[in-house]
């Protein structure tokens, strides 16, 4: 069912075994990613038929990672809206402005994708105990999958997590821990679980399958413009899963010959002005990014230090010709009344980012008013509603 071959790390290009448990590379310190027989898939799967099959992200069973179907949890994730925004771009001189609208996954943001992919891999290979690290919704996605196949969850988050994630995770039935400080303290923490207790680590980019769920945005994207990919695609970036699954993606698709054209979209990182390590390395023309002290934004999952795959990040937005953009809380907020009075969309403060972002760019003169724009609304905004 699935053509996946083997694993390969960013750095180094060493090849690992994908049918026992892997993490990262431990020589080079980076993300392993997931490689498939893509000359074999070419012949055996019809990009057509995966149109007609029942919505969702399994439907692309063929290129994730999980070979049996019934390790492939479900909740509904996958086959998210592309919705045309008419007033806001008329209102800011755009005539072909999108927002892919990842609020109605299950948990309420695309951490769903990531998680479904990686628990249910995790399953495979007969883990029965995941662990993450989370600036709270991985870990609410995580949690639901567990739930759904059966596994125990451990999360630790820090004490200031938007309320939703805490009870969300509880609820399904995750043991959680309130920790002080960042998810860079939340994972130190995990870490040490894991190696202790044998937890399976599913953190950001440290096992290979969370970008493969991920990566799927990609391929819906591809499929809804009818084979063809857009201009620019503006991403919040976190750890970067989506950002890098979606580059991989769009490799993936023209190994498989699925794409019209050879036309590649420029991607935008957008994060919040207190917590911007991969804007500043952009800017920089460093390779690399460095730990951001004190990182501050009410954008929770973008509060993210350094991410493991910064170098993958940064690489493919230069590959791209893309940029990358830091907002304000202010900046992001306004945004997100922006698209709510304008369209009906109450967003993540995270996906709001991508408007405000994409302000900045518009003033700059970086987009022009024709082209084919994309935001990722990752979440709803439902969930940042606080109980006090
Ligand atoms: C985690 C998260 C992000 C960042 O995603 P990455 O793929 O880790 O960069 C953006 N928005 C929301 C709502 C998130 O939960
Ligand atoms: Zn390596």
């Amino acid at each position: 069912m699935s053509y996946l071959h083997h694993l390969e790390c960013s750095v180094c290009g060493g090849n690992f075994d994908p049918a026992i448990l892997q993490t990262f590379c431990q020589n080079c310190q980076a993300p392993l990613l997931a490689r498939y027989d893509l000359e074999q898939a070419q012949t055996g799967i019809d990009r057509d038929e995966i149109s007609r099959r029942p919505k969702g992200m399994w439907r692309w069973r063929e290129i994730l990672p999980v070979f049996a179907q019934e390790n492939m949890l479900f909740l509904g994730e996958g086959d998210t809206p592309l919705l045309r925004l008419y007033a806001s771009g008329t209102e800011l001189g755009l005539t072909q402005l999108y927002v892919k609208d990842e609020s109605i996954n299950p948990t309420g943001t695309f951490k769903a994708r990531g998680l479904a992919a990686a628990v249910s891999k995790a399953k495979e290979l007969g883990v029965t105990k995941v662990i993450i690290p989370t600036a709270g919704n991985a870990g609410g996605a995580m949690a639901a999958y567990a739930a759904r196949g059966g596994m125990q969850a451990h999360i630790f988050m820090p004490a200031d997590t938007p309320h939703a994630n805490q009870y969300e995770s509880q609820i399904v039935g995750a043991a959680i821990e309130l920790v002080d400080g960042l998810i860079s303290d939340a994972a130190k923490l995990a870490r040490e679980k894991a190696a202790t207790e044998g937890w399976f680590d599913v953190s950001t980019f440290k096992e290979p399958y969370r970008t493969e769920g991920k990566k799927i945005m990609g391929y819906e994207l591809a499929e809804q413009f009818g084979w063809t990919l857009p201009d620019v695609i503006i991403y919040p970036t976190g750890g970067g899963t989506g950002l890098v699954g979606m580059w991989k993606a769009f490799n993936e698709m023209e190994a498989l010959g699925w794409l019209e054209s050879s036309h590649r979209p420029r991607l935008v990182a957008v994060q919040a002005a207190g917590c911007a390590p991969i804007i500043k390395a952009f800017e920089d023309g460093a390779k690399s990014s460095e730990f951001w002290n004190g990182a501050q934004t009410v954008a929770a999952g973008l509060r993210v230090p350094k991410s493991f795959a910064d170098k993958i990040i940064l690489d493919d937005l230069r590959a791209s010709h893309g940029a990358a953009v830091a907002v304000s809380d202010e900046q992001l907020l306004a945004a997100q009344r922006f698209l709510a009075s304008r369209e009906g969309i109450f967003a993540a403060p995270e996906g709001a980012a991508t408007l405000a972002g994409l302000m900045q760019l518009k003033e700059k003169g970086w987009v022009r008013p024709d082209e084919r724009i994309v935001l990722f609304n990752t979440g709803t905004g439902l969930k940042y509603i606080s109980a006090e």
